[in-house]
């Protein structure tokens, strides 16, 4: 039996719930060894449980990619315990939505450190594996909210904005290696994301938002990473933007 990922190695972060755990879980399942971080250290014991009960391989490595030193700490550790890091999926975020007029700034503080500053962090310790092997893959998880700046998501895309900009310098700044990068930009997908939205108004106008739509399956973002990752070395998927069928 072989898999499209046998012998390569990825990290995924945030995997301690939503389209993590799915990418993590789907990374596993065609072969890859799985690093999975995230704060909650239970759920990613868990996790490590269910894909070793399912014959794959897999690795707990509890981060708060807010902490330089700890992300530091993650890439070391993935590469020591499962012999080498070939894929990073950044995919660790908050969405702590509010008007601005509302917005506390450790909130706003927040959404920089996890989804930019952290992305940022990781991407920088693992780049220089990646280019001396001179293979592999960043994926970073963007949002439609990294396309349109929509009310109360002035924060939130401000970082997601961020996460394109960066990932566009990357690719061109090793674009004579053959490691590649990738943004994925999910539509509403059916997570844990918007429990923390901390102001109750926007809280309840986003699920009045999408109220009227089938949201995607966690599974359904893997699905598209996972395409991404298994293409032939020349072919490098730049964007994927990925949307319920019936979302605006
Ligand atoms: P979840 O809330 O289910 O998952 C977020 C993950 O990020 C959790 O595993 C959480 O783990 C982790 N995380 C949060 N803060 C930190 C931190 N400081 N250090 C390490 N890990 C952290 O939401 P999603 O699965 O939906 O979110 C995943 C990504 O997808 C995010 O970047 C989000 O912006 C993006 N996205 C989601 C969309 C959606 O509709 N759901 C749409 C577009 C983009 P823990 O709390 O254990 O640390």
């Amino acid at each position: 039996d072989t898999h499209q990922l046998d012998g390569e190695v990825a990290l995924v972060t945030g995997a301690s719930s939503g389209i993590g755990r799915a990418v993590a879980t789907t990374l596993a399942a065609d072969g890859a060894a799985v690093a999975v971080a995230a704060r909650r250290e239970e759920r990613l014991e868990d996790l490590v449980d269910e894909i070793e009960t399912d014959g794959g391989t897999a690795l707990a490595v509890p981060t708060d990619v807010t902490d330089t030193d700890a992300v530091h700490e993650m890439i070391a550790t993935t590469r020591a315990e499962l012999g080498g890091l070939d894929i990073l999926i950044n995919n660790a975020g908050v969405m702590l939505l509010a008007p601005v007029i509302r917005a506390e700034h450790d909130d706003l503080q927040q959404m920089l450190d996890v989804n930019l500053k952290g992305l940022m962090a990781a991407t920088r310790e693992a780049l220089p594996g990646l280019l001396d092997q001179n293979s592999g893959h960043i994926v970073n998880i963007s949002s439609v909210a990294g396309q349109t700046a929509n009310e109360t998501s002035g924060g939130y895309s401000a970082t997601k904005f961020g996460v394109n900009a960066f990932s566009e310098s990357l690719r061109k700044e090793i674009a004579d290696s053959d490691v590649r990068v990738t943004v994925v930009s999910p539509g509403a997908v059916e997570t844990e994301l918007g429990d923390h939205i901390p102001d109750e108004q926007t809280k309840e106008r986003m699920a009045d938002l999408t109220d009227d739509l089938i949201p995607l399956h966690p599974d359904d973002i893997a699905n598209g990473i996972a395409y991404a990752l298994t293409q032939p070395p020349r072919v490098s998927v730049n964007e994927l933007v990925i949307r319920p069928t019936n979302q605006r």
